[in-house]
């Protein structure tokens, strides 16, 4: 195996690429030499996450939650480079935390419909590429998939449940030559919050809580979650399978 240029010339698809860890991770696997197919809903944050890397990384809009973006998505990626090497399912929303008593149905279903529906739906209309490239999959799930999060815990189970999957899909796809892993982010430092909802006591009051709960005693960086992601997907860890590593200053142990 070529381990030096391993990534080069892969193709990466990374939704969410527009802020945050999806940016970063598709400017990290673009410095590998990988073509990743960057998607959003904004074309504005699209284009900056593709001005580092013009050549490779390629902007493109849609909201994964639509009726027909599975398909577009994955159109799109072998319209332009003919094969599909690596999914990474990061678009994931996060609301302000009411706890049970404060829900409302539209807004449970939309946050399934983006942290969980879409990446299912995302993983099978991928799966014909994948199995012919052997590729990988990445979710990104968080920190308090494992554990829990008071009044967050559709959040939580949103993500847990993308962790079953992604053990789940592991063995079922193994047979095909696909790997199937997740990442699971502590406190990192992102926009995410800013369309949560959340208002400024409400959001110091989180970070306060992430940060007792974070034995390295800091907020983590997107680039952080980045590389763990690359590293997971890179052909160096072919036989790594069904594993959600914690990308998270100790938070699950702490
Ligand atoms: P972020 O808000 O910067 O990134 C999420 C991106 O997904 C945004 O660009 C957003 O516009 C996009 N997105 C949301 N809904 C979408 C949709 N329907 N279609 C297309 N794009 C959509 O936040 P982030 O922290 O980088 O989040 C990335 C992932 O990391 C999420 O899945 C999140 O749950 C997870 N995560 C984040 C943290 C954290 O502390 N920041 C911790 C654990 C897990």
């Amino acid at each position: 195996m070529d381990t030096v240029n391993a990534v080069e010339g892969r193709v990466v698809v990374v939704t969410g690429a527009g802020t945050g860890i999806g940016r970063e991770t598709a400017r990290a696997f673009a410095a590998e030499g990988a073509r990743v197919l960057a998607v959003g809903r904004r074309p504005g944050p699209l284009a900056e996450t593709a001005s580092a890397h013009p050549g490779l990384i390629e902007p493109l809009v849609a909201d994964v939650t639509g009726p027909d973006a599975p398909e577009a998505i994955v159109g799109a990626a072998l319209a332009r480079y003919g094969r599909l090497d690596v999914l990474v399912n990061n678009a994931g929303i996060v609301q302000s935390g009411q706890g049970l008593g404060g829900y409302h149905r539209a807004g449970v279903e939309a946050l399934l419909a983006t942290n969980l529906v879409a990446p299912v739906l995302l993983g099978q209309a991928a799966l014909p590429a994948l199995s012919e490239s052997r590729g990988v999959v990445v979710n990104v799930s968080t920190a308090v998939g494992q554990r829990g999060w008071p009044s967050n815990a559709v959040y939580a189970a949103s993500k847990a449940a993308l962790e079953t999957i992604t053990r789940s899909w592991a063995v079922e796809l193994a047979p095909r030559g696909i790997r199937v892993v997740a990442v699971a982010p502590g406190a990192i430092d992102t926009p995410i919050a800013d369309h949560s909802g959340y208002g400024p006591e409400q959001r110091a009051a989180t970070r306060e809580w992430q940060l007792e709960h974070t034995p390295l005693g800091r907020i983590g960086r997107p680039e952080e979650v980045a590389w763990a992601i690359t590293r997971l997907a890179s052909p160096q860890a072919s036989f790594v399978t069904g594993v959600v590593l914690s990308v998270d200053g100790g938070a699950l142990v702490g």
